[in-house]
């Protein structure tokens, strides 16, 4: 069995102590086994600051977009082998698979290209210069500069290379170095991913560093200029707020947590029109791709009373053709959820939303491997729209008028998906939506190959309030914010001209 290391202070680190093991959770069959024990933290955040983050300072926008470059040729030069991992270790299918590892490819091209866009400028103009004086000379000007420490990733288990890869890319770009901590039960492919980027030395000394096994007291040990981004359950990221050196030292967090994502199909929508057969295809490829575990998926199924039982029906007609089982056998369009205590928490979560089971079970698939079927319910009860259940689940919810305000009961969220041809529906509904929101999808028959409102797309930011943790990552430059200082330069034109290299 594969012994994961940990990668600090520019060597590979085994751990002591118990490790916790990986399976495959269609097989159960242990892959690896992984600890942190023993691992000095302080060390390795520290050889991060000291070795990594002044040479990536040192290379500007356009020489650190040439290494997220590097880096997406890595992984797609090991692409088939990151499926295969991903396909064992996180019961993906090999399409779930490709989601994961092409979507990091992409997010790392897409972030190399904005990189190089922005030249060889060490720190970023942010918004014009402005007069503040009667006379011109009075000048000030906002600029934005790397923090001097480094970045934290925590990932959950669902995204193994994206989460790595979306969070490494605009940290990496933006000047920081970053220490990678996979969620344990799904490592092995960031593990892979990070073993690919120092066997071909595409990184600086310290501009990468990957914990495997359990966090241990990393996040306590942040300091003023190092940032957090966690991605994971509401409930970690609440605990995490609450350290004494997070608000001690103001250690910028940004939270991605669970999130009650709705569908809303219009009033207008017939049923067998174009618009309502892309409403179906997106319900149901979130309640299935990667079973279901994706943040984004659609959990909250909004449909005008008068076409619930049709709702139903076709729903339910499209998940009985979905084949759950081994995702290493060609023809399974579904695998398992990823470890024993995701099939247990979603076992329960479906007996918590209450309501009547329109379509699959809880029951156990098969002796082996964390199987679930997909599943549909109606009429949940309230909990509906406060319990995130992290499988291939979704709740019907009919409404008679007014969806918007059923909606913003989920308490904030990371998306929500509107399917109408009624532009003054789509404005109304914005309008009581889009606070409540990181993102809207406006679901559309003439786009073609729509991801869905389940794809994060490194254009756009993802991210939500409330309940889907308050944060906000990617959206092309706006991404990189968050790894920088923004400082007002204030002062004498010509002197704050010739410092930024402005015309005066
Ligand atoms: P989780 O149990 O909260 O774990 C997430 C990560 O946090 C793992 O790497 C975990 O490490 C680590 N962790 C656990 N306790 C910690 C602590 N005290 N301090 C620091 N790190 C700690 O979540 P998960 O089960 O992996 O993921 C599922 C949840 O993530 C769902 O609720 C889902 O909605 C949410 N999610 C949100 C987004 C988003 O972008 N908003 C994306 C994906 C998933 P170990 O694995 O070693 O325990």
């Amino acid at each position: 069995m594969q012994e994961l290391r940990s990668y600090v202070e520019g060597r590979w680190v085994a751990g002591t102590g118990s490790p916790q093991t990986l399976f495959n959770p269609a097989t159960e069959e242990p892959l690896a086994r992984a600890s942190s024990e023993g691992i000095d933290l302080a060390a390795a955040l520290a050889h991060a600051r000291r070795a990594g983050g002044p040479a990536l300072r040192a290379l500007g926008f356009a020489g650190r977009a040439a290494l997220l470059k590097s880096m997406a040729d890595a992984m797609q030069a090991h692409r088939d082998e990151l499926l295969e991992l991903g396909i064992a270790n996180g019961g993906n299918t090999r399409s779930d698979a490709k989601f994961d590892v092409d979507g990091a490819i992409q997010t790392l091209l897409a972030y190399a290209e904005t990189g190089a866009a922005l030249g060889a400028a060490r720190f970023l103009m942010d918004g014009e210069g402005i007069q503040l004086g009667r006379s011109v000379r009075f000048h000030g000007q906002h600029v934005m500069v790397p923090r001097q420490g480094v970045a934290v990733h925590v990932n959950a288990f669902n995204f193994p290379a994206w989460g790595f890869a979306e969070k490494a890319a605009v940290a990496l770009l933006a000047g920081m170095p970053v220490l990678a901590k996979p969620a344990t039960s799904s490592a092995l492919v960031a593990h892979r991913v990070t073993e690919l980027i120092v066997q071909n030395k595409l990184l600086p000394e310290g501009a990468l560093s990957l914990l495997v096994g359990s966090p241990r007291d990393l996040v306590s040990m942040l300091g003023a200029q190092d940032v957090l981004a966690f991605t994971g359950s509401g409930d970690v990221g609440k605990s995490i707020r609450k350290l004494p050196n997070i608000s001690e030292h103001s250690v910028r967090v940004n939270v991605e947590a669970d999130s009650l994502n709705a569908a809303v199909l219009g009033p207008d929508v017939e049923p067998a029109s174009d618009m309502y057969e892309t409403f179906l295809k997106d319900v149901v490829r979130d309640m299935t791709q990667k079973a279901g575990q994706k943040c984004t998926a659609i959990r909250r199924v909004l449909v005008p009373r008068q076409h619930a039982a049709t709702v139903r029906d076709d729903i339910s007609g499209l998940l009985a053709g979905v084949k759950v089982g081994n995702p290493a056998i060609e023809e399974t369009r579904m695998g398992p959820l990823a470890t024993a205590s995701q099939l247990a928490d979603a076992r329960e979560g479906v007996q918590r939303l209450g309501g009547k089971l329109a379509f699959g079970s809880t029951a156990p698939v098969s002796p082996k491997g964390f199987f679930m079927s997909p599943v549909l319910v109606e009429e949940p009860g309230d909990a509906v729209h406060k319990h995130e259940v992290f499988g291939p689940v979704a709740s019907l919810l009919p409404y008679a008028q007014e969806p918007g305000g059923i909606v913003a009961r989920g308490n904030g969220g990371l998306v929500c998906s509107l399917y109408s041809d009624d532009a003054a529906w789509i404005e109304e509904m914005f309008l009581c939506i889009a606070p409540h929101h990181g993102r809207i999808f406006l679901g559309h028959p003439k786009i073609e190959l729509s991801p869905g409102p389940g794809t994060v797309l490194p254009q756009l930011v993802h991210g939500g309030p409330g309940r889907a943790g308050g944060g906000e990552e990617l959206g092309g430059p706006r991404g990189l914010a968050f790894y920088m200082q923004r400082v007002a330069l204030e002062g004498s034109r010509p002197v704050i001209s010739k410092l930024l290299g402005k015309p005066a």
